[in-house]
């Protein structure tokens, strides 16, 4: 069964290599006429796929694809007024194409957490090749919340493994790491 499970199209038919040098793109939301169009002028980092609930993923998608990138290199180039926030009081707020639904950027405003500085995107957004490649699987167990039968979650996570994403249930340790040392040295524990 579980080489039956579709994880998302970027990755069903094979995870494309990413390429040294890539320096960025434009992401284009699904409008056919005045799409919201992003700037992009860097590589990708920490790419992965997510089960949460909260990410935007293609229709049928079981796990949303997400990565992040320097806030400071993403610009919004053609049809701002299209973008909403979607819930300003979660850690990353989502900006939405009204019309088409996909969502653009998902920005960090608390400047006290360890993600500050860092904006989401959707790569596959993009025409062009050569971003950073998936590397892991984040918030797995979050896929029974919008639909997926627990039983079912073996073979998800099989799955995930067969093609190199590794399955987590929160976010890769390198990035857990990264939020705990953020509160650590909030906290004044770690100086
Ligand atoms: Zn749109
Ligand atoms: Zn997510």
């Amino acid at each position: 069964m579980s080489n039956a499970v579709l994880i998302h199209p970027q990755v069903d038919a094979g995870i494309k290599a990413e390429v040294t040098g890539f320096a960025g793109g434009t992401l284009t939301c699904a409008c056919t006429s005045d799409a919201v169009t992003v700037a992009v002028a860097a590589q990708s980092a920490h790419n992965h796929v997510c089960g949460c609930s909260k990410c935007w993923k293609p229709a049928d998608s079981l796990f949303a694809q997400i990565a992040v990138v320097s806030r400071d290199k993403v610009s919004i180039t053609a049809n701002a007024d299209k973008l909403h926030i979607i819930d300003t009081n979660t850690l990353i707020q989502r900006h939405a194409c009204k019309a088409c639904g996909v969502h653009m950027i998902g920005r960090i405003e608390n400047k006290a957490h360890a993600f500050f500085g860092l904006d989401f995107i959707h790569t596959e957004l993009s025409s062009e090749t050569g971003w950073a490649a998936p590397t892991f699987a984040a918030f797995v167990s979050s896929i029974i919340e919008t639909g997926t039968k627990p039983e079912d979650m073996a073979a998800v996570r099989a799955k995930l493994t067969d093609i190199g994403l590794t399955p987590y249930d929160c976010l890769a340790p390198a990035l857990m790491d990264v939020i705990a040392t953020g509160t650590a040295k909030a906290s004044g524990i770690l100086k």
